[in-house]
């Protein structure tokens, strides 16, 4: 549907109970739309190196007093089949962001090894796992890279790829990574069209409540995201780091965040009823409830943790980042084993 700047506004402004209305509204147009059930991608966070510095990121390069891991490719498909064999459908691998040439070759071999996981090679039989795909979904989340590597990744068998433009205003975007050509705003715009080209469906999103954002920044990286016909989208409420340049800035409280989070995603599935929208990690580091909450605002997708000995690992990008843990996923209807691309991606593709 059309929204206009100030139509957004006003409902980013529904004080609680109203709200609720929205909410309701958003999850009816959901299960229309996308069905009644929620997507699991299982979460491999596959390196904490990361060559940049964004003043908001507690893995940054310049971060003091952290262990550097790179999971072993034994480490990654065993997560891809705990992955198949819980009927998860894909897997989404995640990291700092690096573009050497061994990196590039790494990656490309363990897309083409994720996808020769079947069923049948975890020892799930026809019977159990009729009507699921005979592949594991890969979506990337590996930062901005070269339009050549994109292909390369591509061509392997990854189809989904997340980058979130962090915020969309130029300036708000500037005011939280550091100057040059390595942090450039355009530099991501041109990632994020990059991807499309390559063949992905395309994930992005934004931080909620950084400092120094306003409701018009929020309105504007919603119609931002309509305006470049996005695929997907994980958005999250920013959280306070220690050790990081933007460490102590003054915030929202963690309520708000969560609640602009909920609107921020219901607003979405208003404008774009046919992406997939995931519930941040993030939410849950604010309230036990957050990513539950957002499954009932309007996201259709979760990406549970599944990192092999993740909570002795330093992939920690804020403070009291949840552990993987027990997403309480029976009650929540889930899709057992299909890849589950976004149907705007599928539509626009035909
Ligand atoms: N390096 C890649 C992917 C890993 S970072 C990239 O930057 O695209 C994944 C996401 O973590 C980022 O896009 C950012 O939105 C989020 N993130 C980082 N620090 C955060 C913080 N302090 N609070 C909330 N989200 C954060
Ligand atoms: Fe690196 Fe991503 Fe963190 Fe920026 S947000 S420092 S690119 S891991």
């Amino acid at each position: 549907m059309t929204l206009s700047h100030s139509e957004i506004k006003e409902m980013l402004s529904l004080g609680e109970i109203e709200a609720e209305g929205l909410f309701a509204r958003a999850t009816a147009v959901r299960e229309q739309v996308c069905g009644k059930f929620i997507y699991l991608r299982g979460l491999v966070e596959y390196s904490n190196s990361c060559r940049k510095n964004c003043f908001y990121c507690g893995i940054r390069r310049e971060m003091p007093d952290i262990d550097r891991y790179t999971l072993s490719d034994d480490e990654v498909l065993d997560a891809a089949r705990f992955a198949m064999l819980h009927g998860y459908g894909s897997v989404v691998l995640q990291a700092g962001e690096s573009t050497s040439r061994s990196y590039t070759d790494r990656i490309t071999s363990l897309i083409r090894r994720i996808r020769e996981i079947t069923p049948a090679s975890v020892g799930l039989t026809d019977e159990q796992t009729r009507g699921w795909d005979t592949s594991l979904g890969v979506t990337l989340s590996l930062g901005e890279q070269s339009p050549e590597t994109l292909r390369e990744w591509f061509a392997a068998g990854a189809s989904r790829y997340l980058l979130r433009i962090e915020a969309s205003d130029p300036g708000l975007y500037a005011s939280i990574h550091p100057r040059g050509a390595l942090h450039s705003y355009d530099r991501r715009r041109k990632a994020l069209e990059d991807l499309r080209d390559a063949g992905f469906a395309v994930g992005t999103g934004v931080m909620i409540g950084l400092p120094g954002q306003t409701m018009d920044h929020l309105a504007a990286d919603l119609l931002f995201m309509q305006r470049e016909q996005i695929d997907m989208c994980g958005m999250g409420p920013y959280i306070d780091c220690a050790g990081t340049p933007m460490a102590g800035c003054e915030l929202p409280s963690g309520k708000d965040r969560i609640y602009l989070t909920l609107k921020m995603i219901a607003v979405l599935r208003l404008l774009m009823p046919d992406i997939n929208i995931a519930a941040a990690t993030a939410l849950e580091t604010l309230d036990p409830q957050g990513r539950i909450k957002a499954l009932a605002a309007g996201a259709n997708v979760v990406m549970p943790n599944i990192t092999p000995g993740a909570a002795a690992r330093g992939y920690r990008l804020y403070d009291n980042k949840p552990l993987p843990g027990v997403l309480d996923t029976e009650n929540l209807g889930f899709c057992r084993g299909k890849a589950g691309d976004p149907l705007h991606y599928k539509l626009r593709r035909s």
